[in-house]
């Protein structure tokens, strides 16, 4: 099993586990709307989708399932999609995927993006949630509830959510970037900004107090708190968006044993494999970058092997909308795998045994250990 080819064959057979994912979109889109769900960015673009890193990958990996030659234009690749319709090109594109569950943040989406059941509905997979905190917390605001009880109702809301839901997700980098204040907020504290948040009649929630006592709540809660890390769309600022900006609110949660799942990480995957290889309770994945790098994912998903455990990355592909980010979230990133587990190979840094059981776990068996999910 010294060769890529073998190693491709060997992970194509293994089902994922996608612990970060949202819907797709099952209604027929035309072409710009393609345009701006195959990139992050929020702006009006000036360049081709189909001429960035994620759309190469789409001509070449998405086309052949559609039936054109590998490569092909990106107007034949959309007049293709059109012609065979939105639910035909899903149900190609996730089957081939080779995903059999999905971890799916509810908290953010259109009207017409797909609920977790029917997207695992298109490859007869499964699918669970993960409840977006700050979204809950703005659910709260709008249905009329006080200051004075929004701490204990969210706390209730929050335990009743995760009766089904597997994890949450925080979006601290969004909303005020992850150099936080680590300190657990108290109560007078906490009613105090919701106060001011509440009377602002802002809908949105970016006060720093309550973005912290929501995380807190979610700590003990004690499940999985995906946090978005590095690369995002306009809103973010990038450089307080490195992981190493939270170390002093790892440091404070090591003892809770509350797992904290670092997402994307781009550029920063360096930094997030250094806190998972300190902190206990620190995973990461390279979800979103490995997809939007397309052939350049061998080097981000290298580096996410370079310092962490091989029991604490997962896989991810951060879809949202298009079932095309599925699929090439996870061929390159099976790729990437392949790449580099047959280069250790090759140089018998590795045993076979172990190739084996890294890629189950790297593609699977690690998120199927946090999340707490059954093997299917
Ligand atoms: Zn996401």
């Amino acid at each position: 099993m010294d060769k890529p080819d073998a190693l491709i064959d060997m992970l194509s057979t293994i089902s994922a586990v996608d612990h970060h994912c949202h819907g797709v979109i099952e209604d027929a889109i035309d072409a710009d709307r393609f345009q701006s769900l195959a990139t992050e960015s929020d702006l009006p673009q000036t360049a081709d989708a189909f001429d960035s890193p994620v759309g190469v990958a789409i001509r070449a990996e998405c086309a052949p399932l559609l039936g054109l030659p590998r490569h092909v234009d990106g107007a034949s690749y959309l007049g293709a999609r059109a012609e065979l319709g939105p639910r035909e090109v899903t149900r190609r594109l996730l089957s081939a995927a080779n995903i059999s569950t999905y971890l799916v943040d509810t908290g953010y989406g259109s009207d017409d993006i797909t609920t977790p059941a029917e997207l695992a509905g298109y490859s007869g997979g499964e699918a669970f949630e993960i409840v977006r905190l700050e979204s809950l917390a703005e659910r709260l605001a709008r249905s009329g509830c006080t200051a004075s009880g929004f701490s204990a109702t969210f706390r209730g809301e929050l335990e009743s959510a995760l009766r089904t839901a597997v994890g949450v997700k925080s979006i601290m980098a969004y909303r005020y970037g992850l150099d936080f204040d680590p300190a657990r907020p108290t109560e007078p504290e906490i009613r105090s900004a919701v106060d001011q948040w509440l009377r602002s009649g802002e809908p949105r929630l970016t006060d720093p107090v309550v973005l912290r006592a929501l995380l807190w709540a979610a700590v003990d809660a004690g499940r999985p708190i995906q946090m978005h890390v590095g690369f995002g769309d306009s809103d973010i600022v990038l450089h307080r968006c490195d992981p190493t900006r939270m170390t002093e609110f790892l440091r404070a949660t090591v003892s809770s044993g509350t797992p904290i799942m670092l997402l994307h990480n781009y550029p920063f995957v360096r930094e997030a494999g250094y806190l998972a290889h300190v902190y206990p309770h620190v995973y990461l994945d390279t979800g979103l970058a490995a997809g939007f790098s397309g052939a350049s994912a061998t080097a981000i998903v290298r580096q996410s092997l370079e310092i962490a455990p091989f029991t604490k990355v997962l896989f991810s592909t951060d879809a949202f909308g298009l079932p095309e980010l599925y699929l090439v979230g996870a061929r390159v990133h099976r790729l990437a795998l392949a790449r580099v587990l047959g280069e250790w190979l090759a140089a018998d840094a590795i045993g076979e045994a172990d190739a084996r059981r890294y890629s189950e776990l790297l593609l699977a068996g690690n998120a199927r250990r946090v999340y707490g999910l059954n093997p299917r």
